[in-house]
């Protein structure tokens, strides 16, 4: 477009009273160089390529626990596709048991010194005195036909170097087997698997997980996953169908991933038949072993051995809980495409809330999420007990919580409840989403504690449940340690990963749904996200790019401000003037003549603290012929005049002090008591990043203005929000206070 000198004159004179300007820092620049280059495996709308490929691994897998030692020892056999375009002459296989051995730098260890007092615990953690076998051991890794392969294990992963490389779409069929001592849950930090003991009854929950050596993922983008275990950054896994057998204590039973393929050998014919009843009871759980018939089962052992077996199809892990402690409920519940049976496992010591909360938890979860994303795909959804933390399977989660003395508190209970939501919730973000976790903890943990937070804000309306303003108190720290979210998932501090891969996400894309997109543009992207990586592995770019392209809406200015910076919300409502036209009384022939479009010519009238001076009269002028230029129509003038008679103009400024960019939203509230809520876009910002003017015309006087009432922008300073303005204590008083 090209403005002809006249027109220009206009807009200058419109937009020249801008004010004194910071650094422009471009906010509003497409991402471009941050997200890598689309080509043919990942397109630029964010979808898959149209050569898109990925990796897959089948498992047969058997395996043994051996009470009587704590030791799991098992073998498998697993086919390994080869769809990628290149030769691969060695293989990577992760061996996460290895991140237990004493001495590995990580955050299974207490970080931090010594001081004058420490207990017992805090030293277990700090330098391991009561030491215990941990790490995998393996006993042999052989082709097909028997023959032992090479391999070199490094840390927590394993290579196997292939004397026949396997070209692009062939696969490989080997063995492995191993074994490893189960690790007690209570000897050190941030164990998500082991074993947990109950010293009144000498018995053990099992919980079993990361338990087999298993492909590393090797996509496009990296290569072989190659970043060691360290807890944080938890898996890159291939998809693949699992049969998985598994020999425990007769007396036992098994929570798995996947059908139970043999419940009339395992289970007893009661308790079959209650198992075969409970997949049509649509409207409450069915306890298939009760309290009573699981106190029983504890008083004795069996000597023999039953073995469960598992079927699970397109699944990238499998894990599964195994004791003869466990209640078992289970309720079915359809879904437009599936029906899921969705079960508990818990001991006594979980009652009597687990049987009351944790499957109608897990229900509301997979509904609430299949309405977001897809239909829960899976047979089963799982809860199981344990004493802490939560942790998240395919088809089954480890979930804390539980009573004293048969109470918990509110407050406790909603933790259990929103531990369950989430845990189960993961089942989408990362385990059918399969996002790169050592990489991107924010794409598994983010996406899915916003859809906790939906879930709980349709189930439990009663619950907090993460808002805006939750993230503000981490957004006002210190600049110079904070990450953002952009950030390596190992590369966080342990105090922050929480608020930084967990909170802020959530929070952005609340702001992002409610505030920036709406919900209806906001979820048919989400969904489109969600539909387009099922069981494929995303990029945060294929994410950031579907989100565009579903909504029609630039998102860069977002994902730049919110997920590769650390700015916060902080907009200042600044200045405010008020003025009114009243014909007749200001018309230039009566008045001192105002220059055209100086808005600014009174602005020592009002000392800008409240409205008690009054609105300033505001002239106006006809239009001179010289500003129509070429043009030969005129602007009725007397037209215009007669549409703003006793109408009030009030002009806003509004400063970004926190550098992130944000909506507005502004509440009018009018002299008759009524009150308006206006919302004014991101985009205001576009030309300004850092300071901003609007003008608004109302019938009704204002009294009062505060943007962003409801906390709904993460704000981290309320105080500069409203007008008339508060008076802030000075110095003196702040030092005294
Ligand atoms: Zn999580």
């Amino acid at each position: 477009m090209k403005i002809l000198p006249v027109l220009a004159l206009s807009f200058m004179t419109l937009f020249s009273f801008a004010q004194e300007q910071k650094k422009w820092q471009g906010k509003f620049e497409q991402l471009d160089y941050l997200l890598p280059t689309p080509n043919e495996y990942r397109s630029g709308s964010g979808a898959p390529g149209a050569k898109y490929w990925q990796q897959r691994a089948d498992y047969v897998i058997d395996a043994e626990i051996d009470e009587t030692t704590n030791r799991l020892t098992g073998k498998e056999t697993i086919t390994y596709y080869n769809n990628s375009p290149e030769t691969l002459s060695f293989i990577w296989l992760q061996l996460d048991q290895n991140v237990n051995k004493k001495g590995n730098e990580d955050f299974g260890s207490a970080f931090g010194g010594l001081q004058d007092t420490l207990n017992t615990q805090v030293l277990q953690y700090l330098i391991r005195p009561i030491e215990f076998e941990a790490g995998c051991t393996i006993n042999s890794v052989t082709d097909k036909s028997g023959k032992n392969l090479p391999v070199v294990i490094n840390n927590t992963m394993m290579r196997i170097d292939l004397p026949v490389p396997i070209k692009s779409g062939e696969s490989i069929t080997f063995n492995v087997s191993w074994t490893y001592a189960i690790t007690d849950r209570s000897m050190f930090l941030l164990s998500r698997e082991g074993y947990e003991h109950f010293p009144e009854d000498n018995n053990n929950v099992y919980l079993i997980a990361h338990w087999f050596p298993r492909m590393c993922q090797f996509d496009d983008f990296e290569g072989w996953q190659n970043k060691q275990f360290q807890r944080l950054g938890e898996f890159a896994l291939e998809f693949g169908n699992y049969k998985v057998n598994l020999t425990v204590p007769a007396d036992h039973m098994v929570a798995g991933t996947g059908s139970l393929t043999n419940a009339k050998e395992v289970l007893s014919a009661r308790e079959y038949e209650r198992f075969e009843k409970a997949k049509t009871s649509f409207d409450k759980p069915m306890l298939i072993v009760t309290e009573e018939e699981a106190r029983e089962r504890e008083k004795t052992r069996s000597k023999t051995k039953k073995t469960w077996r598992f079927q699970a199809d397109n699944v990238r892990d499998v894990a599964f809980a195994s004791s003869r402690k466990f209640i078992w409920d289970v309720q079915a519940v359809k879904l437009p495409t599936n029906t899921v049976l969705c079960m508990s496992f818990y001991p006594k010591e979980g009652q009597p809330v687990w049987f009351e909360e944790s499957t109608k938890a897990v229900k509301n979860a997979i509904e609430i999420y299949s309405q977001y994303t897809i239909d829960y795909p899976y047979p089963v959804a799982i809860s199981v007990n344990t004493s802490n933390i939560g942790m998240e399977f395919p088809m089954i989660s480890f979930n804390g919580g539980r009573p004293r003395n048969g109470k918990m508190s509110e407050r406790e209970k909603a933790g259990m409840i929103g531990t369950i939501i989430h845990e189960v919730g993961h089942n989408y973000f990362p385990m059918i989403v399969s996002s790169d976790e050592r990489q991107w903890m924010w794409m598994d943990e983010g996406l899915n504690t916003f859809l906790q937070t939906r879930t709980e804000a349709d189930r439990y309306p009663q619950f907090h449940h993460t808002e805006p303003k939750d993230i503000v108190p981490f957004m006002k720290g210190d600049k110079n340690v904070m990450r953002p979210v952009m950030t390596t998932s190992d590369n966080e501090q342990l105090n922050a990963f929480g608020n930084n891969f967990y909170v802020k996400p959530t929070v952005a894309l609340t702001i992002l749904r409610e505030t920036i997109m709406g919900p209806e543009l906001f979820d048919r992207a989400f969904k489109e996200y969600a539909n387009r990586w099922k069981y494929k592995h995303p990029r945060p770019a294929d994410l950031f790019r579907t989100m565009e392209n579903v909504s029609a809406v630039d998102l860069d200015w977002f994902w730049r401000g919110w997920f590769y910076g650390t700015d916060h919300v902080d907009v200042e409502l600044s200045e405010v003037k008020w003025y009114k036209y009243q014909a007749g009384k200001q018309d230039p022939e009566t008045k001192v003549k105002v220059k055209s479009g100086d808005l600014t010519a009174s602005q020592n009238q009002q000392k800008n603290l409240d409205f008690s001076s009054g609105p300033m009269p505001l002239t106006i002028n006809n239009t001179p012929d010289a500003a129509y230029g070429d043009f030969l129509s005129r602007l009725d003038d007397n037209a215009v005049k007669q549409k703003l008679d006793g109408k009030n103009l009030y002009q806003l400024k509004f400063k970004n002090n926190g550098g992130l960019i944000s909506p507005v939203i502004i509440e009018w509230t009018y002299k008759d008591g009524t009150k308006e809520i206006e919302k004014l876009p991101a985009e205001i910002w576009r030309r300004n990043e850092n300071e901003v003017t609007r003008v608004f015309s109302k019938d009704k006087e204002v009294t009062n203005i505060v943007i962003d009432p409801k906390a709904a922008t993460a704000d981290v300073n309320i105080t500069n929000n409203m007008f008339p303005k508060k008076a802030e204590p000075t110095k003196f008083e702040q030092l005294k206070k």
